[in-house]
Parts: structure tokens; sequence; C-alpha cells
């Protein structure tokens, strides 16, 4: 088969990029991108499913007569940031912005796509999924529930995200633990509101609600292993007092961050226990609700090594690193790793703003870096010959 020209699908690597940087959309909104990547499919000569999971996509391509497949998965959504860039292919879309490179994402994924449909080099057959409302934490569950695995069957998934600060062409990872699992709550104290002058003769909630708010960072200091990660972070909290006025309700939300189940469940029991103990004490009431939003990401060790395998395949050996650590980020990837084992690599985005920061851009010097990276991971586990 017909080697492609790499700087041509750089270029076109890059104009779908901008394409997509231009019109951002919101997670499960994503029906001009998922258009767009279904037609790029089709038109590579995939097998494309549309609408799995809400916006989701799936192309199929198979080569040879191997029974194995496997998976490489991009995100699709923006978030609702007021980009900042002057660059002319900034956001068109007033309030919304692709500030966490998942427009780069799915632009690797289509060219890996198109090195794989052109060039063959492999046996079997792989799934290319694109994935809707990643910052959600919804996407991947989304398309889960509709029946991916069994209408899509695949052995193994491999996905990327790129990483600012880390050197274009640069791959990191690490076995075990990656990302963590990401809770949210919502703790509402209800007193009785009433005359700032008066406070003995209602049950106002504010005291009570700063008292908890430092109670519960006792949780991680306290109550956890110190062999375990943990973090609460109490974000807002909201009364309806007014200048003279106590007021009678105080609403506390948060989120917490863990890599092991039974962390999150100690979290949550604690948080319990010392958000009824505190409201008690000072003799208001309180409602709370507790839910989990991503499950921790775990990489499978014997994939890592094929991951970066595949990345000394695309680029010298001295650009692939082992984490240090696991992240208190969290990521929709790791649904899908409840299923088949797989692998999550981060990828240099060079000297660029932060993830989530409104002058951030996805760097376009790096997407021939990811779709070859993507193309050598099909080439390793489903060789030719094996
Ligand atoms: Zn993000
Ligand atoms: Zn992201």
């Amino acid at each position: 088969m017909a080697e492609l020209d790499q700087q041509a699908l750089h270029s076109e690597m890059t104009a779908w990029r901008r394409d997509l940087h231009a019109h951002p959309e919101f997670g499960f909104e994503e029906r001009r991108t998922a258009a767009f990547v279904a037609e790029k499919l089709r038109a590579f000569g995939l097998e494309v499913a549309e609408g799995v999971g809400g916006t989701g996509v799936v192309g199929t391509l198979t080569r040879g007569s191997g029974n194995l497949a496997i998976a490489l998965r991009a995100d699709m959504d923006a978030l609702r940031i007021a980009e900042q860039g002057k660059q002319a292919w900034r956001s068109q879309t007033p309030g919304t912005m692709h500030a966490c490179g998942h427009d780069g994402h799915t632009s690797m994924l289509l060219g890996a796509a198109k090195l794989l449909a052109n060039e063959g080099g492999f046996d079997g057959t792989v799934r290319f999924i694109f994935q809707p409302a990643e910052e959600w934490g919804r996407g991947a569950l989304a398309m889960l529930d509709d029946g991916l695995l069994e209408r899509f069957p695949f052995e193994e998934i491999f996905g990327l995200h790129n990483m600012p600060g880390l050197p274009i062409g640069h791959f990191e990872t690490r076995s075990g633990p990656v990302m963590s699992a990401e809770d949210n709550f919502e703790i509402v104290l209800k007193g009785l509101g009433g005359h700032a002058a008066r406070p003995h003769a209602g049950q106002e909630t504010l005291v009570a609600a700063c008292a908890l708010v430092v109670n519960l960072q006792t949780i991680v200091s306290r109550r956890l292993s110190p062999a375990d990660v943990g973090v609460v972070s109490v974000t807002e909290l909201i009364t309806d007092g007014t200048r003279n006025a106590l007021p009678g309700l105080a609403r506390i939300l948060g989120d917490c961050r863990s890599f092991r189940s039974e962390v999150s469940a100690a979290i949550e029991k604690e948080m319990r226990r010392i958000a009824e103990g505190t409201a008690q004490a000072y003799n208001v009431a309180a409602e709370i609700t507790y839910t989990r939003e991503f499950v921790p990401l775990i990489n499978d060790a014997a994939l890592v090594d094929e991951a970066f395998a595949a990345a000394r395949m695309v680029l010298a050996n001295n650009v692939v690193h082992v984490a240090a650590e696991p992240m208190t980020a969290s990521e929709d990837f790791a649904r899908f790793l409840d299923h088949v084992p797989g692998c999550f690599v981060f990828m240099g985005n060079g000297d660029t703003a932060p993830l989530h920061n409104p002058a951030y851009d996805f760097n376009d010097e790096g997407l021939l870096h990811g779709a070859r990276f993507h193309a050598a991971v099909v080439r390793r586990r489903l060789a030719l010959g094996s």
C-alpha cells in the first residue's frame, strides 16, 4: 500500500484541528464535530457508526484475518470558557472553546485512521472511538451504556492527552494509578434565618458552615491513612443571608479526589459523620449529597510497556518518561478501563498555557507525533505475521 506523505498529512491535520478549534461544541452537543469526524472516516474507507452514546462516533478498520481488535480513543468536547487567543482559528462560539486540546486529540486520531487505512501494516481490527462529553465525565459511560463493547468489541484500549509543559514529541505515563477519581459533594445546612441583631432568636447557619469547612479538613489530615492519597476541597459557600439578616440556609459544595474506591468510600463516610455532628453542635440540620463523577484511571503494566515501545518506534529513545506520581486530575477514559485493559499516555504540548486556561491552544507541532503513535500502537499490538 502507498505510504502517505508525512508533510501533506501534517498540513491536512493542522487544517482539521484549526477548523475544529474554530467550532467548539460542549459535551453531548458535538453534532458538527461528529459529522466532521464521520465524513472523514468514510472518506478513508472505514465503516462508521454515528450516534453511539449520543454524539459518539465509532470507525472500524479491518486488515488481514487476525481475530484481535484494539480500540483507540479520542474525545471531542469543548469547555464553557471564553477564549482569549487572537489566532485566526480562535473560537467562533462566544463562551465556548477547546481549552483542553480535544480538537487536537480528534485530529490526531483522524490522522491515525488515514495513515492506517492507506498504509495498513497490521493484521486485525481497529476501533476508532470518538467520545462525547469527556469534561462532564459522562461520555464514555453513555457509549458503554449504548452497547459499545457488544456492538464494536475490542480487547484493549489506548488513549492520549496533550500535556502543556512537556516538550513536543515527549510521552509520559506510568503503570497502575495515573489519574484520580473525582467525587462531588453538597452539604445544605438548614436552620432559621432572622435579624442580625438577634442571633439567639433563630438558628443561623453561617457560623456552623464556617466550622464545618474547617472540620472537613480533618478527613485527609486525621482520618485517612498517611499512605493513602486523598483531597477534600470546599469550593463554594453560599448562604441566603444579607447585610442585616442571618442566613437560615447555607450550602457548601466541593470536590474530592482519590485513587482507590476504599478511600473514596472512607471520605464519604467521614464527611457524613462530620457534617451531621457539626450541624448538631450548632443546632442546625444537615443534608448531604455525595456523587461519584470519575473513577480512578489505572493503566495496565504490560500495555504501558507496549505504549512506550510504540512511542520509541515513532521517536528517539530519550523522549519516553515514566511519570513519578499519579495526578489528582480525572479522565473519563478510566471508564473503558473498568472493562478492558489499556493504557493512557500524556504527550508533550510544549511551552503553552495550561489546560482549561482561556489562553490555551493545542500545539499543532505535535499532531504528527500523536497520529504516528496511535498507528505504531496498532502495528505492535496487531503485528503482521503474529
Ligand atoms: Zn479538560
Ligand atoms: Zn481533556
